[in-house]
C-alpha cells in the first residue's frame, strides 16, 4: 500500500509499505480521510522526539473496516469509523474513568506506532469508534482531535455557561473549534485572539463576535473592550505560548476562569500574588478529553448542531501530503485543518 512515511533525519517520503495485518483484537482500516495537525508538523520537522522510525505519520483518521482481526466484537466488515489518535492501556486509573488524555502509557498513532497517512492501518478495536452515515469521513477525521480537544476545554474544564463572555487565544485548529463550541454552550460573546490575520478572517467565520491581534501593544485592554470592559469570564489558550497564558491571565474578569489547553516547554509566570489571589482567577490545564465527551462530539455533528462546515479549508491526495505539510507550515490559504482524501478502494 501507499503510505506517508517519517524517517531519521526529519525526511518525509510517500513509499510503497507492506499492508498491515489486523491482529487479535484489531481492526484493519481502509482510510477515506486524515486530518494534519499541527502535531505532525512538529514531528516531520524534528521538533518533536519521535520513538518509532520509520513510522506512518498522521493521527486524525476515518475511514471503512476492511479485515477484522480474531476475537474482535461489535464491529464489522464495511462499518464506518472514526480513530482515536493514540492507543491507550486501558488498565490505569485514567483509562478506567474513560480519560484518554490521561493515560500515561498513550501510543500516539504516527508517532509510537503508524498512522492514518496510509491506505490502511491497523489498530486495537478499542482504538476505533462507530461514525454515523451522515458524518463525512473528513468531519469523523477531526472529531477525535480538533474538535473534541476543544469540547473538553469549553465544556468541561472552563464550564461554559450561558451568558458567558469568552476569549479564545489561538485560533488555530483546535481554537476554531473551541469558538464554535463556545457559541453552541450559548457564551453571550466570543473574542478570538490571534497573531494571525488569516486566522482572525477564519475565527469571525466561526462568528466570533471580535477579534484582537495578540501582538498588539495594547492586547490586554482590547480584549477587556472587546468583552465590555470588565474582561470575559473565561478565556481559552490554545497557543502553547508563556506571552498568551501571561495575557489570558492578565486579560481575564475577576473571579474568572483561565483554561490552557496549549502545550510547550516554555515557563509561563503568574502575576504578584496579591493580584493572583486577589483577583480569584482560576488556571486549569486542560488534556485530551474523555470518551464521554468524544460520544457527545459525534452526536453534535451527526445531528447538524455543530456545523463543521467551516472546518477543512483544504484537501489534498495522500500523495501530496509533503506539499500539505509545506502548506500548514506557511499557513498558505489560512489554514483551519487540512485533509487528505482517498477514493474508495
Ligand atoms: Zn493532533
Ligand atoms: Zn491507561
Amino acid at each position: 500500500m501507499k503510505a506517508v512515511r517519517l524517517h531519521e533525519g526529519a525526511q518525509v517520503r510517500v513509499e510503497e509499505v507492506p499492508d498491515p495485518v489486523a491482529g487479535p483484537g484489531e481492526v484493519r482500516v481502509a482510510v477515506r480521510a486524515a486530518g494534519i495537525c499541527g502535531t505532525d508538523l512538529h514531528a516531520a520537522h524534528g521538533r518533536l522526539p519521535v520513538p518509532k522510525l520509520p513510522v506512518v505519520m498522521g493521527h486524525e483518521g476515518a475511514g471503512v473496516i476492511d479485515a477484522v482481526g480474531e476475537g474482535v466484537a461489535g464491529f464489522a466488515m464495511g462499518d464506518r469509523v472514526l480513530l482515536l489518535p493514540s492507543e491507550t492501556c486501558g488498565d490505569c486509573d485514567a483509562c478506567r474513568a474513560g480519560h484518554l488524555g490521561l493515560c500515561p502509557q498513550a501510543r500516539i498513532l504516527g508517532m509510537a506506532r503508524d498512522g492514518t497517512f496510509a491506505e490502511r492501518i491497523a489498530v486495537p478495536a478499542t482504538c476505533v469508534l462507530p461514525l454515523p452515515e451522515g458524518i463525512p469521513f473528513e468531519h469523523g477525521a477531526i472529531l477525535a482531535d480538533a474538535v473534541a480537544t476543544a469540547y473538553h476545554a469549553v465544556a468541561t474544564r472552563a464550564g461554559i455557561g450561558g451568558g458567558e463572555r469568552v476569549a479564545v487565544i489561538g485560533c488555530g485548529g483546535v481554537g476554531y473549534h473551541a469558538i464554535l463550541l463556545a457559541r453552541l454552550l450559548g457564551a453571550k460573546s466570543v473574542v478570538a485572539v490571534d497573531a494571525s490575520p488569516g486566522a482572525l478572517r477564519r475565527a469571525a467565520e466561526a462568528e466570533a463576535d471580535g477579534s484582537v491581534d495578540a501582538r498588539a501593544d495594547d492586547a490586554r485592554k482590547a480584549i477587556r473592550r472587546a468583552a465590555g470592559g470588565a474582561g470575559p469570564d473565561v478565556v481559552i489558550e490554545f497557543a502553547g505560548r508563556k506571552a498568551s497564558v501571561e495575557l489570558a491571565i492578565a486579560s481575564v474578569a475577576r473571579g474568572g476562569r483561565v483554561v490552557v489547553g496549549g502545550v510547550g516547554m516554555e515557563a509561563p509566570q503568574l502575576p504578584p500574588l496579591v493580584a493572583f489571589v486577589g483577583r480569584e482567577i482560576a488556571v486549569l490545564g486542560s488534556m485530551g478529553y474523555t470518551r464521554a465527551e468524544l460520544e457527545r462530539v459525534v452526536e453534535l455533528a451527526a445531528t447538524g448542531r455543530l456545523d463543521l462546515s467551516g472546518s477543512i479549508t483544504a484537501r489534498h491526495p495522500l500523495e501530496a501530503a509533503p506539499q500539505a505539510l509545506d502548506d500548514l507550515a506557511h499557513r498558505r490559504g489560512d489554514p483551519v485543518r487540512l485533509a487528505l482524501v482517498l477514493e474508495a478502494p
